[in-house]
């Protein structure tokens, strides 16, 4: 799948980011006058520190350059050129290396994180349905699964639109073509017109993927206007590389909108949420009235760390797209190896067989023992389950003992 994701090395990455700063506007040589921003404070982060020549990602906080607004569009604030043609290049990993689209057919940008991204599309969505079909906000309506994360429901409320979500079935936690269907017809009943389906490469509890399919034919039969958003805050550095068959990326044409998020599977830092959506769409979102920023805005979140974006370019890059997939399969060896131990001692869980995430019924396994290893439950009043993430430093050498201390469960 790699078109311009290629593995570089330290040096490679240190000069392509230090070649970037240097396109960027420099606060002590040059005459920056008109911008509410500098270098961090320098009385608190010294500049004099020597390891910073050879430290990228520090270099690039410290010179605290500016990514507001969209750089897939054509026209950008010019101060911060430099990486901000990185943030370009990592856009266009995700969207076409990744996420199967034709190069440079999307637009995207590095957002807080999967909650905003989130919002960004569904944002995006209600304003078209608004303006290309003179939408009113009672005739739109989000549809998604019961486990989809609670982002859309903080999007619904900030847009004041309605959030459906079908529930899913208790083993397999998906969505049947029956229940959708069902969902479908009822709110089509009630006066829905306008669907955005929200759909999840990995749920945040239990992994799961979500098949379009589903809501996609129902919609269609019911003869009303829909969109579809992938939520890929979980999955979207994931799922790609551990295999399956799922068509929730760009080559589905149904699908126009992805949320990813850096800042879980990729390990990079908080503020690393990945918004990439098919060209044309990011207009809906425009704030025509951010007049000082040049290009104006097209995000939901205004100012932004310039380094963030090359945080995780830099974390893609070191790795390459081969050693990430290396990275996932052992990842997926060590979930398949935990998984075969607990089915040893007869303990009752669920795990999409693409995924990292174990969710544990709460019957096998005490309150205690959980907690004592930070599982996570669905629900902290009256938990069903507790989940384990599968992640590098949750090593067999760990789980080994954890398997043995449930196995003597009371
Ligand atoms: C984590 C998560 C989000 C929200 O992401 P934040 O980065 O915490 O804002 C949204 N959707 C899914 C599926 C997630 O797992």
């Amino acid at each position: 799948m790699t078109k311009i994701w290629i593995k570089k090395s330290d040096d490679e990455l240190k000069a392509r980011v230090f070649d970037a700063l240097a396109r960027n506007v420099n606060y002590e040589k040059e005459t920056v006058f008109g911008v509410p921003g500098s270098r961090l404070d320098e009385k608190v982060f010294h500049r004099d520190a020597t390891f910073l020549k050879d430290a990228p990602f520090l270099s690039t906080l410290m010179e605290n350059p500016n990514h507001i607004g969209c750089h897939t569009l054509e026209l950008s604030e010019p101060f911060f050129e430099g990486t901000q043609e990185i943030e370009r290049e990592l856009i266009e990993i995700c969207a076409s290396d990744i996420f199967g689209g034709e190069p440079g057919q999307q637009d995207g940008y590095v957002a807080s994180g999967g909650t905003e991204a989130n919002i960004q599309a569904l944002w995006i969505y209600r304003n078209l349905f608004i303006t290309e079909f003179g939408a009113s906000l009672d005739e739109i309506c989000i549809l998604c699964s019961s486990d989809s994360h609670y982002s859309v429901d903080k999007a619904a409320n900030i847009l004041s639109i309605t959030v459906a979500k079908i529930e899913v079935e208790e083993d397999t936690r998906s969505v049947t073509a029956a229940a959708a269907g069902d969902a479908t017809r009822r709110l089509v009943g009630v006066g829905k017109k306008y669907f955005i389906v929200v759909a999840n490469m990995m749920t945040t509890m239990f992994g799961s993927v979500d098949d379009t399919k589903c809501y996609v034919d129902a919609i269609r039969s019911a003869g009303a206007e829909f969109r579809v958003h992938v939520d890929a805050a979980f999955g979207g550095f994931y799922s790609p590389f551990s295999g399956g068959n799922v068509a929730l990326n760009f080559s589905n044409p149904d699908v126009s909108s992805v949320t990813l998020d850096a800042h879980k599977m990729l390990q990079a830092p908080y503020g690393t949420g990945i918004f990439l959506a098919r060209k044309g769409l990011m207009r809906f979102a425009v704030t025509k009235e951010a007049s000082y920023v040049e290009g104006q805005d097209y995000t939901l979140i205004g100012s932004r760390s310039g380094a963030n974006a090359i945080a995780v370019w830099m974390i893609l890059m070191k790795n390459g797209p081969d050693g990430w997939r290396e990275k996932i399969m052992l990842l997926q060896e060590r979930t398949r190896w935990l998984c075969s131990r607990l089915d040893d001692i007869g303990v009752a869980y669920f795990r999409h067989p693409n995924s990292n995430i174990v969710a544990i019924r709460s019957q096998s396994i005490t309150r205690e023992q959980a907690a004592s290893h930070w599982l996570v439950p669905d629900n902290h009043d009256n938990p069903a389950w507790y989940k384990i993430v599968v992640m590098d430093h949750v090593t067999a050498e760990k789980l080994e003992p954890f398997v043995e201390l449930i196995q003597a469960r009371a």
